[in-house]
């Protein structure tokens, strides 16, 4: 990745909340359909106002190769997320981010060279094939790795239907392959289990110790590899939360995110992603509360729209991403200012040949059918349904 930088003017941290809004008001009417202002679900409030399309990452993502008419996107997120518009957008299209310091903790615990260094350590004590898995939380660069050792991109959303496709491959060499998915070891736990595989047959690789810090017995016993990267946000939720909130509010049910541990996930009512929380809780009856387990601005924003007696955040502190929290309306002011006199700043450049091979991972994963043997959590329904091979 390559960024296009130009130091933030302190000055305008000076500005009040109006001025920085008018401001904004009028650089989006002079900018009209040449800009596009992407928010994702975890920005806070006044961000959210002003965007376009508010979404998670992916969905923002692809509203950007949607928007051919627009010149600039801002997006209001993490890096990744403005790297993954970066590879889906049209080269004569420019990615601006913000905060150059909004980097995501969990995609940067592993870096391309060490997901390579894992594929071939793997590939080399199992003697077998290796499918890796990159969440679309993930640095382009491992995208790029993951295109091009033939594996696929997620989402929390649809990671149920790629593990289902990554069996059939390993169906079709005679199981005779690991799935390696990364980074977060927690989605890959969930989504493992909730597939009717057991916790044992996933190993945990420390990119930090030689071979993972894994035997060859625990390689070769092991179905799932699974990079030791996680959510600090997700991670926070614990058991002891949902005992809380159930003896606090009698008859509550808790829905959580899957990058929460694995425990969390299996004491819930719910599992899913931010899409499918917002979805169950539209259409969940009027009478029913919900715990969530999920970053506190977007939990805010649901307990506003569906009454705060109805939704509540699962856990007593707030459960904040800092790396979301830096973007402000200073520094969209800033920006858009910068856009309307010229000047494209912090720009987001993905490499061509690292664009290239992360779109084969990304368009591998858009291309995969949704399972019928697979079902989510989200829905209210059992766990998915796919099992062992
Ligand atoms: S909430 Fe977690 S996964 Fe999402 S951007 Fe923040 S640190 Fe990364």
């Amino acid at each position: 990745m390559t960024t296009q930088s130009q130091a933030f003017d302190e000055k305008y941290l000076l500005l009040d909340q109006q001025e920085l809004q008018s401001r904004i008001k009028a650089r989006r009417r002079e900018l009209g359909d040449a800009l596009c202002i992407l928010g994702h679900h975890y920005q806070r409030d006044e961000i959210v106002q002003v965007s376009d399309f508010v979404g998670d990452s992916l969905a923002l993502s692809r509203q950007a190769a949607q928007m051919k008419k627009a010149r600039w996107f801002v997006f209001c997120g993490v890096s990744f997320m403005a790297e993954s518009a970066d590879v889906l957008s049209s080269d004569d299209q420019a990615v601006c981010l913000p905060h150059l310091q909004a980097r995501c903790t969990m995609a940067e615990m592993a870096d391309a060279p060490a997901v390579a260094t894992a594929i071939d350590e793997i590939a080399s004590i199992s003697g077998q094939k290796v499918i890796p898995i990159a969440y679309v939380n993930s640095t382009a660069a491992v995208k790029a790795v993951t295109g091009s050792a033939l594996g696929a991109c997620c989402t929390s959303g649809n990671a149920a239907n790629v593990v289902a496709w990554a069996l059939d491959q390993r169906r079709a060499c005679g199981d005779k392959a690991k799935i390696l998915m990364l980074p977060d070891q927690h989605l890959g736990r969930n989504t493992a289990v909730a597939m009717g595989f057991a916790p044992e047959d996933c190993a945990v690789y420390d990119p930090a110790l030689p071979d993972g810090g894994l035997s060859a017995q625990q390689i070769q016993r092991a179905v799932f590899i699974l990079w030791k990267g996680h959510c600090y946000v997700h991670q926070q939720f614990t058991v002891a939360d949902i005992g809380r909130v159930r003896s606090e509010y009698p008859g509550v049910k808790v829905v959580v995110h899957p990058e929460c541990p694995h425990e969390v996930v299996q004491q819930a009512d719910a599992a899913g992603s931010t899409e499918q929380i917002i979805k169950l809780l539209a259409e969940s009856p009027k009478g029913q509360r919900w715990a969530v387990g999920t970053e506190s601005n977007l939990v805010q924003r649901m307990a506003e729209k569906h009454g705060r007696d109805r939704v509540l955040l699962l856990s007593s502190k707030p459960a904040i991403c800092r790396q979301m929290y830096l973007t402000g309306l200073p520094h969209l002011a800033w920006v858009l200012d910068n856009l309307a006199a010229g000047r494209v700043v912090n720009r987001i450049t993905v490499e061509p040949d690292v664009a290239r091979q992360a779109r084969v991972a990304l368009d591998r994963m858009i291309s995969i059918k949704p399972s019928a043997a697979v079902t989510t959590r989200a829905s209210g329904e059992a766990s998915a349904t796919a099992g062992p091979s």
